[in-house]
């Protein structure tokens, strides 16, 4: 169909389905007369009982200029001369006395051609075309204007005829029909693919919505709580000259600031996890885990853990590394931030494997694990699954997020006093389907 449209219509990019196809379907239709029309002058000359051949020529050059005015992109004045020469060329057979049955057939494939070809927003120019056809053909019946001499026809030549126009007209009322249906199957298509796309972004706006709700709340009440201590240590600081207590005020100032920023970080990783489009970049795998554990070494409490890093040198991830930094850096920060302090030795483990097309990155520690009824949950907005959390809850709920942007899994086995592991498998060349492992 494509390399038809191509050939007859030329280069049709800026026209729409419909449009596209109305206009081949003028292509069509020309060119179908100008078969019959070359049929007639052949069998006329062959049989000799037509002398009247120049109508036919005349239509032959006029449908010639339609057709180029069609390619060229005048479609609505290629239509109204196709019609217009159509209806004439068969009103001068059908004006013929005595009458010649057969070319009257034609006035259906006009009126047929005439709604085809102008469609619903032109329905005015279409009725008109079609009242043409039906004052030419009681004209014609009924009227006494000939444009041709009278020809004497035998009986059988004559039915001959008729049968043969016949056969011509619902052939290409067929084709007419088979053309509409075409259309309506398109565009209803094209409809259905929209409306999937509309519920899928409502969906989506419908979460983030609920989302904005409980993100307005919970950080407005993540960014006051620290600023109201910030407010309450200054006012002791302003009681005080002892330099020990200031000494005191000063680190549990520069403590809440900490977690400010720390909420602070996260609100911005949500903004840009939403925000941005995917950016597929290469990386070294082993050169991110580096980054992000150098970025938490100087977090509380990371000086007495110790971190094993199992990862080849040379595993190359092509993927969004905005996105899988946020990964890494908030999983690598939690088993950092959940360690249990009672246990002599504290570990984090990090190992890296590539399976089939993945990258399998699987972080474990042996701090204060997580209760199997917060598994679930732990992936939600603002949930905080130990009373010891002085987190907002945001860094999974963007772990899984950017995960998922990455067509990717995660996945958690964690016991409550024995340590957790978190497994990420995500494609090492980002599709955006999930690879089978
Ligand atoms: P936050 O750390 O800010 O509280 P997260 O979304 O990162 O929020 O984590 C949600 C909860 O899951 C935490 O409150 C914590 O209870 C639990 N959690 C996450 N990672 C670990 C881990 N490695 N070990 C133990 N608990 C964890």
């Amino acid at each position: 169909m494509q390399k038809v449209s191509a050939l007859l219509l030329g280069n049709t990019n800026r026209l729409s389905l419909s449009d596209q196809k109305r206009a081949l379907l003028t292509a069509l239709s020309i060119m179908t007369w100008v078969v019959m029309t070359l049929y007639y002058i052949i069998t006329n000359l062959i049989v000799r009982n037509n002398p009247f051949l120049l109508p036919y020529f005349i239509f032959l050059g006029i449908m010639v200029v339609s057709f180029w005015l069609n390619r060229s992109g005048f479609h609505s004045v290629a239509k109204t001369i196709l019609l217009l020469s159509g209806n004439m060329l068969i009103f001068t057979y059908t004006s013929v006395k005595p009458i010649i049955p057969g070319p009257f057939q034609y006035y259906i494939a006009n009126c047929i051609i005439s709604l085809a070809v102008f469609g619903w927003e032109e329905r005015g120019k279409a009725f008109f075309f079609v009242g043409l056809s039906f004052f030419l053909l009681l004209l014609a019946r009924y009227g006494s204007i000939s444009l041709l001499p009278s020809v004497h026809l035998s009986p059988e030549y004559t039915m001959e005829t008729f049968f043969k126009n016949l056969l011509v007209v619902c052939g290409f009322s067929v084709l007419v029909v088979y053309f509409l249906v075409s259309v309506n199957t398109s565009t209803e298509n094209s409809l259905r693919k929209q409306e999937i796309e509309t519920q899928k972004k409502n969906n989506e706006l419908i979460k983030i919505n609920g989302e904005l709700d409980r993100f307005i709340y919970s950080t407005s009440h993540d960014l006051r709580a620290p600023l109201s201590s910030i407010l309450g240590l200054i006012n002791l600081a302003d009681l005080t000259t002892d330099p020990n207590d200031l000494k005191q005020y000063h680190s549990m100032m520069r403590e809440r600031i900490g977690k400010l920023d720390e909420v602070l970080k996260e609100i911005l990783d949500y903004s840009k996890n939403i925000k941005s489009e995917i950016t597929i970049q290469g990386a070294n795998i082993h050169s991110l885990l580096e980054q992000a554990i150098k970025d938490i070494q100087y977090s509380t409490g990371a000086d007495r853990i110790k971190i094993d890093l199992d990862v080849p040198t040379n595993i190359e991830i092509n993927t969004d590394i905005m996105r899988l930094c946020i990964i890494l850096n908030n999983l690598v920060s939690n088993a950092i931030k959940y360690s249990d302090h009672t246990k002599t030795i504290s570990m984090v483990r990090i190992v890296v494997t590539q399976i089939g097309g993945n990258v399998v990155i699987s972080i474990e520690d042996n701090g204060e694990g997580i209760d199997p009824i917060h598994h679930e949950k732990i992936f939600t907005m603002f949930y905080r699954a130990s009373t010891k959390s002085s987190g907002s809850g945001l860094g999974l709920y963007l772990v899984k997020e950017a995960v998922e942007k990455l067509s990717g899994t995660i996945h958690v086995a964690s016991e409550k006093d024995k340590g957790s592991t978190f497994t990420v498998t995500i494609p090492s060349k980002y599709s955006p389907t999930p690879q089978a492992v």
